[in-house]
């Protein structure tokens, strides 16, 4: 591996080079192919990662070959970048609203782009080694440094090396998606790979797309000091989101001063003295905007071109990737995929999960599907909105009916003791039962919060089983209980009502001694229905 074939990631400060140094180190000299692979792993983002360190760990002779950086996106131009972010965008805010707690600050928060920046690229840096070549290498996994292509149905190239495998996986990921606006790329464009190498804070910034990364990017540049402004196709941003949960979210973005352009999609941008002009259409007019940096979030293409699936048989397409089976073969039996390859949900929970499907699959006869698996997901803006399982148009669509029961966080107390009243618990059960089909939370820790529900619907425990689960007071968390506790409600049926008016009269007469003179069955039946009642009555 030459030098020049480094990956540079700007700044190349002390940080970037020894992320670099770990996650591609310039020196490296890609080992000799020992002998047939059981598994060889195409890419080493998260799903590569875990698939290649999962396999090895069992025992499996495994050969990660990775581009650019280990750790692909979520480590380099993802996750962590973004929550890093996020979090000083969070405390900037926090500064700017204290007066509102009763707090009052020497000066006005002033945000320090470029400190803000070397935090996020020292922090990611500080974890780079978990994701490093020395790591995997320790692992017992052979790292190959470069372009992977595959030259048959079980063998792949990298570097001038031939590797044979048994099985394979590809797991190389998505990138941003182009938008083909009139002069956009002769303007120039910031997407997630290049965004975080700013080191000046831009003026004026223009998100297009109005999704979670979108979304997410924007409020923290914002927070940050930026003048923000989204384009965004749909109606509402997070359009894919309950529109109750995208209003309040809409709500909180124009209360901080983010510009949204609705229903817009830029049609032209040129490059002028004063910055980019985005020309745009908004209610039959056409409108223009300048600005010093455009970042692009409308959403991500899969990693397919220069594998040569065709010689491995591997059938694919350019919107959706790979294409796998539930079992996440692929149409070559040897060959399996995972993470954002192949998925409608990219995230990297996701590429974990699938990962670890793959393993079992691919080496060890597994069955496991796909399908089977309980996705909750998260944007972390501020409020936080977080979803598992389905939706209300999901339910409609598959013809099951549902009940649902929403708690609105300002009548959480805790909520409403840290001033974070915008949000609710809104959760779906099926009509008649208190199985739990999914649930959306709107909170400043909502992606905390949604385990609970993720944990509910894994176990297979329902709304019944939360109402009895005690959450320490206060917490925001109790309004899940407390939507448990609207479910139960719902059992007190008129029947059950009259049962405790009833036993309440008997307390008030002598009928204890009289009842004592019934057959056990006959006295156990009584105070069961008399101690469902009291259960589910008794609750806030
Ligand atoms: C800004 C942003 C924020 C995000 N925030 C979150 C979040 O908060 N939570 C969350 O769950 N998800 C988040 N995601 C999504 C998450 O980053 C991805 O879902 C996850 O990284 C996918 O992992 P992967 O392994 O499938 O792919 P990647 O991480 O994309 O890894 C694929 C790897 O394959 C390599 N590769 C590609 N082609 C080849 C080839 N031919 N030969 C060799 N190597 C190759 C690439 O260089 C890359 O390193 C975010 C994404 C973005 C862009």
């Amino acid at each position: 591996m030459k030098a020049d074939t480094v990956p540079q990631v700007l700044p190349m400060d002390q940080y970037n080079s020894v992320l670099v140094a770990n996650l591609h180190p310039p020196e490296w000299k890609n080992p000799e192919p020992s002998g047939r692979y059981n598994l060889v792993v195409i890419g080493a983002g998260t799903a590569g990662l875990v698939t290649a360190a999962g396999a090895a760990g069992l025992g499996a002779r495994v050969a990660l070959i990775e581009k650019h950086l280990l750790g692909g996106d979520c480590l380099n131009a993802g996750c962590v970048p973004s929550k890093c972010l996020i979090r000083s965008s969070r405390a900037a805010a926090d500064v700017r609203t204290a007066a509102g707690f009763g707090v009052y600050t020497a000066a006005a928060a002033e945000v320090d782009f470029p400190a803000v920046m070397e935090r996020m690229r020292r922090l990611r840096s500080g974890i780079s080694y978990h994701d490093s070549v020395a790591r995997f290498q320790n692992l017992g996994v052979d790292v190959f440094l470069g372009e992977a292509q595959f030259t048959g149905p079980d063998s792949v190239k990298v570097g001038g090396k031939t590797l044979h495998f048994s099985k394979a996986a590809i797991a190389t990921g998505a990138r941003a998606v182009e938008l083909p606006i009139d002069g956009l790329r002769e303007a120039g464009y910031l997407t997630n790979e290049t965004v975080f190498s700013l080191t000046e804070r831009p003026r004026r910034f223009a998100v297009i797309g109005g999704g979670p990364l979108g979304s997410e990017l924007a409020q923290a540049f914002h927070r940050l000091g930026s003048e923000v402004f989204i384009f965004q196709g749909p109606d509402h941003l997070l359009n894919r989101e309950d529109a109750d949960a995208a209003e309040i979210l809409q709500k909180a973005f124009l209360r901080e001063g983010i510009e949204l352009f609705l229903k817009t999609r830029p049609t032209k941008i040129s490059l002028t003295p004063q910055g980019k002009l985005i020309t745009y259409d908004r209610n039959g007019q056409t409108e223009s905007l300048i600005v010093d940096e455009i970042l692009l979030g409308v959403g991500r293409a899969p990693n397919v071109e220069g594998l040569n699936l065709e010689a491995a048989g591997v059938e694919y397409d350019g919107k959706d990737g790979v294409k796998v089976d539930d079992y996440l073969q692929t149409t070559n039996p040897r060959i399996y995929a995972a993470g954002d390859i192949c998925l409608q949900y990219k995230f990297t929970h996701t590429a974990d999960a699938t990962a670890r499907i793959v393993i079992q699959n691919a080496l060890f006869m597994g069955r496991r599907k796909l399908s089977a698996l309980c996705i909750p997901w998260c944007t972390y803006t501020d409020p936080e909105i977080a979803h598992v399982g389905m939706y209300e148009s999901d339910a409609q669509e598959k013809g099951i009916p549902l009940d649902t029961f929403i708690r609105p966080l300002k009548e959480v107390d805790r909520a409403i003791a840290d001033g974070e009243e915008e949000g609710f618990v809104k959760v779906h059960v099926k009509r008649g039962t208190d199985k739990i089909l999914g649930a959306t939370i709107v909170a400043r820790h909502a992606g905390e919060m949604i385990s609970e529900i993720s944990v509910a619907m894994v176990g297979g425990l329902g709304l019944r089983t939360i109402a009895n689960v005690i959450h320490p007071y206060p917490t925001q968390a109790e309004a899940i209980r407390q939507v448990a506790d609207e479910y139960n409600r719902t059992r007190l049926t008129l029947f059950v009502k009259s049962v405790l008016r009833l036993w309440l009269a008997v307390g008030r007469s002598n009928f204890m001694e009289k009842l004592k003179e019934y057959p056990a069955k006959v006295r156990r039946k009584f105070t069961g229905m008399v101690t469902f009642g009291v259960k589910t009555c008794g609750k806030r």
